[in-house]
C-alpha cells in the first residue's frame, strides 16, 4: 500500500522567479517547474508528486519571501472497532 503523503506544498505562483531552488534541492524529487509562465515571465515551481514529506527544505532554499508555504499534513488515525459478540 502506498505511503500517505505526510506534507504539501503551495507557490505563489507571482512570488516565483522560477531558479529552481527547491526543484533541486527536494530530497523526494517533489517538485517541478510548471511549463506555464507567471506575470515574471518565470516557469513558477510546483508541487508534482504525493511523495512530500513536509521536511520544508523547498521553504529554507526559496529566496523569495512568501513564495513557498508548506504544511505538515497530520497522521490520519484508522479507529477499528471490533464487531459486538451478541
Ligand atoms: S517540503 Fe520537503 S519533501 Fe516536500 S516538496 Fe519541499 S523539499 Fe520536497
Ligand atoms: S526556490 Fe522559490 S523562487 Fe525558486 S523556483 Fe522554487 S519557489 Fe520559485
Amino acid at each position: 500500500m502506498a505511503e500517505a503523503a505526510r506534507g504539501k506544498v503551495e507557490v505563489n505562483w507571482e512570488e516565483c522567479k522560477g531558479c529552481g531552488l527547491c526543484v533541486e534541492s527536494c530530497p523526494v524529487q517533489a517538485m517541478e517547474l510548471s511549463p506555464q509562465l507567471n506575470h515574471c515571465g518565470a516557469h513558477p515551481a510546483r508541487q508534482s508528486t504525493d511523495k512530500c514529506s513536509g521536511c520544508g527544505i523547498c521553504y529554507y532554499v526559496c529566496p523569495e519571501p512568501g513564495a513557498v508555504t508548506v504544511y505538515r499534513l497530520a497522521a490520519r488515525t484508522i479507529e477499528v472497532h471490533d464487531a459486538a459478540v451478541v
